[in-house]
This record gives structure tokens, sequence and C-alpha cells, in this order.
């Protein structure tokens, strides 16, 4: 067996997950070497919609602090990564989501999180392709979207950082194996290779979840904010079956995005009929003269689901200079700055920006070997 020192740390997988921990440790002055299989990555499929989010207290932390750093960062972004700090407008129509809308503010603003409650009457004011009637919303002014294939390649942008087109057929603690039988070495080998962690490491609980979205032509200026239904808290996070939610985004090329779509048990990348109809059927409930729209594109992704909804972030419990950054589900490139601090913390063996604990893979995968 041939075994070459590549680099100080390999990464394996260069979508967003891989491009922000290879940012964030060549900015520690490690060299790094990324390997990228070249497969239909869910950055290059997602929406790219930048949103705190609080199912849970974890996911509530990780995703603010993760907010905060990409706005941190947006000076530096080059207009390809197409950034913008729009807000998302969390609808809500009728009095019971306007309740839980009234509930997320209070969580939101006693954490520190600049939101504001909008009455059903203003909210046509705020966006007026809104239908009439909806019961009110919630804007949370410090979110954001931007183009992820874009952006992770603006952080592999670093004299310090080697891309290279190769897929890992094997990894054994700090070492991986190329299609070529090439075994390569490096101090750490971080896996981020999204859904298809699981052929790596067959243990790890990760299951894929699809995802329909759809392009629009350009509309400028018919949609200012990122429009997103409350329910979309209910059915994108909590269902087993096929779930849809009204998911509006404006890009700043005027063209709008809608989603969002959740399926289980599938790896069927073909865009589905009947998904697509039932997605759109949802947008329109909220926004009617979207049916007037032109569509340009339909396409598919499958987002890394870990039964607690969380990412695994940290060292692999059995596995000597293995470490994951994978499970990010729907909300990668939203948490991507904070997942690649964490795991630098970790690997530095420092005190990481937020506690740890709730995102260790030990979580799933039992007690550290090698602690
Ligand atoms: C439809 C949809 C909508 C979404 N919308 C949003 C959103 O609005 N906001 C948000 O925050 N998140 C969103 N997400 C989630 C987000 O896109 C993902 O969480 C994030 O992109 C995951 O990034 P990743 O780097 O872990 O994985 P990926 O982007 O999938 O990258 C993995 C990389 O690993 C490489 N790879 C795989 N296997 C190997 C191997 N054996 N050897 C070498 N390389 C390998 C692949 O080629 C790929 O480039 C969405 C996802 C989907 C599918």
């Amino acid at each position: 067996m041939s075994v070459d020192a590549a680099a100080d740390l390999i990464v394996i997988g260069a979508g967003i997950i891989g491009a922000a921990c290879a940012q964030a440790l060549a900015a520690r002055g490690l060299r790094v070497l990324v390997l990228d299989a070249g497969l239909h990555s869910a950055t290059a499929a997602g929406m790219g919609h930048l949103l705190v989010l609080d199912d849970n207290a974890a996911e509530l932390a990780l995703s603010q602090y993760s907010l905060q750093r990409w706005r941190e960062l947006a000076v530096h972004l080059p207009e390809a990564c197409a950034y913008r700090n729009n807000g998302t407008l969390w609808l809500a129509a009728n009095a019971e989501e306007m309740a839980v809308a009234e509930h997320k503010f209070s969580v939101l603003q006693a954490q520190g999180v600049a939101c504001e409650l909008v009455a059903g009457g203003a909210l046509r004011q705020r966006e007026p392709a809104l239908r009439e009637g909806l019961a009110g919303g919630l804007l949370i002014t410090g979110d954001g979207i931007l183009y992820a294939p874009a952006t992770a390649q603006w952080m592999l942008q670093s004299p310090r950082i080697e891309q290279r087109q190769a897929k890992v057929c094997a990894v054994q603690d700090n070492r991986v194996c190329l299609e070529d039988g090439t075994w390569l070495r490096a101090d750490a080998v971080v896996l981020a290779n999204g859904i298809q962690a699981t052929e790596l490491c067959p243990e790890l609980p990760i299951e894929a979840k699809k995802g329909h979205l759809l392009i629009t032509d350009r509309y400028p200026g018919s949609v200012t904010h990122t429009l997103v239904e409350l329910g979309y808290v209910t059915s994108a996070h909590n269902a087993s079956g096929p779930s849809t939610a009204c998911n509006i985004q404006p890009r700043p090329t005027g063209q709008l995005f809608i989603g969002a779509s959740r399926q289980f048990g599938t790896l069927d990348p073909a865009v589905e009929g009947w998904m697509l109809a039932r997605m759109l059927k949802r947008a329109t409930e909220y926004m009617p003269d979207l049916a007037q729209l032109n569509a340009i594109r339909a396409w598919t992704g499958f987002r890394a689901a870990s039964p607690d909804g969380l990412p695994l972030v940290g060292r692999h419990p059995h596995h000597q200079g293995l470490w994951l950054a994978v499970g990010h589900e729907g909300l990668g490139v939203t948490t991507a700055p904070a997942s690649a601090d964490l795991l630098c913390a970790q690997l530095f063996n420092e005190t990481p920006p937020l506690a740890a604990h709730a995102y260790l893979p030990a979580r799933f995968l039992g007690a550290l070997a090698h602690a």
C-alpha cells in the first residue's frame, strides 16, 4: 500500500461545508487538499436561503451564530456570490399560525434576533403580490440569500488549498484511498461529502430527503423578502411522508425560486410532475399571480438528514484522525461558517464559539474510543 503525505489535512467534498472547513483551516496556516468527485451536490441544487431556524435551542444557536458570520463575511464576498440581506417574511394564513408567529417572535427576540411582527393589514404594503386575507407575518431582518456554488468556489481560493477532482473510495482513520488505488495520508481527514457520506462510513445515521425546486423568468421587483409559510416548520421538519410548503425567494436577477418539497425513501433524481404541481399549488395559495409567470427550469436535490435534524460536526468516535462535517439537511448553506468554526475549534482543542455538544457525532456513534 503506497501512502503519500498529501497535505496537513484532507477534506473530502467541495460543497459549501467542505469549502467552508477548508477555508477556515487554511486561514489557520494549514495546507489543505480538497478532493471532490464532481457529483451532483446539494450545494448546487439548493436555494441558498440564509435563515435563522428555531425548531430547538441547538438549531437556533447554530443558525443564529452562522447568520452573524455570514453578515461578517458578506463584505468580502464577490458579486458572483449574489449575497443579499433581504430578510425572511414568515407568513401566517390564519389566527392559529399568527399565534405561532407571536411565539416565534418572543423566542427569537429573547435570543437577540432582530425581528418584527407584521399585522395582516400591513402585509401587502410590504409584499403587494401576496393574496389578501392572510393573518400576518413575522419579519426576520438579518436573514439573507446567496448563490452557494459560487460561494463555495470563492471559499476555496487560497494558496494553501489544493483542489483535486478525485473520488475517494475508502477512508481508514487519517488515510484515504482514491479510485486508482492511491492512498493519501494527512494529519487529519475531514469527511464533508454530503449525502454520499454513508458510502464511506456506513455507520452514519444519514438519510436522503429529496427536494424539488423551480426558477422563473425575470420579474424584477415582484417580491423583496424571502416568503415562507409558517406551516413550513411542521411540513418540512416533522412529516415522514411527502410534504410541501410555500417558499418563494427573489433572486438578484429578478427571477423567483419556488420551493419547497420533501420526500423520504427515494434517490431518484427525476423531477416528478405530481410533486412539482403540489408545490406550485401551495405557492399560488399565497401569491396567486405566480400562476401567470413563466417557469424556465425545475430540478431536484437531496438533503442529508440526521435523525435529530442537526449536523454531525466533530471527531469520529471510532477512527483516529477522522473528523466529520455531515448531515446538514436543509440548512447547510446557512450553517456552513458555524460548522467550520466548530470543527476548527475542536481540531485545535480550543473553546468553540458555541457549545459543541449538540452537534457531536458521538451522540449517535457511541462513546469516544480515542478520548
Ligand atoms: C432542494 C434543496 C434546497 C435547499 N435549500 C437550502 C436553503 O435554502 N438554505 C440552506 O441553508 N440549505 C439549503 N439546502 C441544504 C444545503 O444545500 C445542504 O445542506 C448543503 O449544500 C450541504 O453541503 P455539503 O457540502 O455537506 O454537501 P454537498 O453540497 O452535497 O457536497 C458534497 C460534495 O462531496 C462530493 N463527494 C461525494 N462523495 C465523494 C467521494 N466519495 N469522494 C470525493 N468527493 C465526494 C460531491 O461531489 C459533492 O461535491 C437545500 C438542499 C436542497 C437539496
